[in-house]
């Protein structure tokens, strides 16, 4: 099963509206440099730990 990070779902003051799809370890690496690039994150455990949390189930959308 793909997980999704969802910007538009995590605190930001950029209105950032990104998605990532994938397994979820792809999807952990890419979140992380990205939260890092862009958000000015720190890549600790605990950060990593709330990302891995915020992943959800990539649930296909029948619009
Ligand atoms: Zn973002």
């Amino acid at each position: 099963m793909r997980k999704v990070m969802d910007c538009r779902e995590y605190p930001s003051d950029i209105g950032c509206t990104l998605t990532i799809t994938g397994e979820e370890d792809e999807v952990m690496v890419a979140a992380v440099q990205h939260a890092v690039a862009v958000h000015g994150e720190e890549d600790t455990q605990e950060f990593r730990d709330g990302l891995r949390g915020m992943l959800k189930p990539d649930v296909p959308q029948h619009a």
